[in-house]
């Protein structure tokens, strides 16, 4: 069946199931194959950790280290992965010849934030997903912009792309949290509700929007990761 069409039976098929169904059924979906959970083990990203740790705690898991992250991040995956009992956390970084050409004194990111997203996110995400038929995310429509109408399943490229919480508020998560009593991403308690690599995240006030502090003071809103074209591995980015 194209992919086209099986996002969006899966999208009827759903549009009344709650997170953990979605989930639950997308696992064994057999149509759509081997599946892997890209978590950036930010701000919110325990709450998906956490359901897919209830219903198979050997599901592949993909961190992206991009080298540029907060010490606390590592620290975090290490706790969080540990805590859950998940047992197939693969941790990707770039390629080292890469960086070694492309951005050898690690300032690249000043000078074009897309050409660093593409080296440290990209193309190891990419590389990373190859053996994976799809992925699960954990983006939100209340988070905005290109994200307003996030449907629970959908193709991207030659893979499909699952958003479980697609339609959660952030209210939802907290409950959730609490609810489970999840460890928190310790820097959320220091203003920063959304966490990305450190150069590129600064906290935000209480009047702003959750994602004020990611590239601040430039257009980007998102390293925005999905595989568009069947001739390229990837062409773009992500973030949660
Ligand atoms: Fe580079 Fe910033 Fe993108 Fe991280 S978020 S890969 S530091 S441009």
């Amino acid at each position: 069946m194209p992919l086209k069409e099986l996002a969006a039976r899966r999208n009827i098929l759903h549009r009344k199931s709650d997170a953990q169904t979605v989930l639950r059924h997308a696992l064994d979906d057999v149509q759509i194959g081997k599946i892997a959970l890209v978590s950036s083990f930010g701000a919110e990203s325990v709450v998906l950790l956490h359901m897919v740790a209830q219903i198979a705690k050997d599901t592949p898991v993909i961190f992206l280290d991009t080298e540029m992250l907060f010490p606390e991040t590592l620290t975090y995956q290490r706790e969080v992965a540990a805590a859950l009992g998940l047992s197939d956390v693969r941790v990707v970084t770039p390629n080292r010849n890469a960086v070694l050409t492309e951005d050898v004194d690690g300032l690249l990111h000043q000078a074009d934030t897309d050409a660093c997203c593409d080296l440290r996110k990209t193309r190891p995400l990419a590389d990373a997903l190859e053996c994976f038929d799809g992925w699960i995310r954990g983006r939100k429509q209340f988070q905005g912009g290109k994200r307003a109408d996030l449907p629970l399943f959908e193709k991207d490229g030659r893979k499909i792309k699952i958003n479980p919480l697609a339609n959660w508020t952030a209210q939802d998560l907290q409950a959730y949290i609490a609810k489970h009593d999840l460890p928190r991403h310790p820097l959320v308690a220091k203003g920063y509700p959304s966490v990305g690599c450190m150069p590129c995240t600064t906290r935000v006030s209480d009047h702003e929007d959750q994602r004020a502090g990611r590239w601040r003071g430039k257009d980007k809103t998102e390293c925005g990761i999905h595989f568009g074209s069947p001739q390229t591995a990837a062409s773009v980015v992500t973030a949660e």
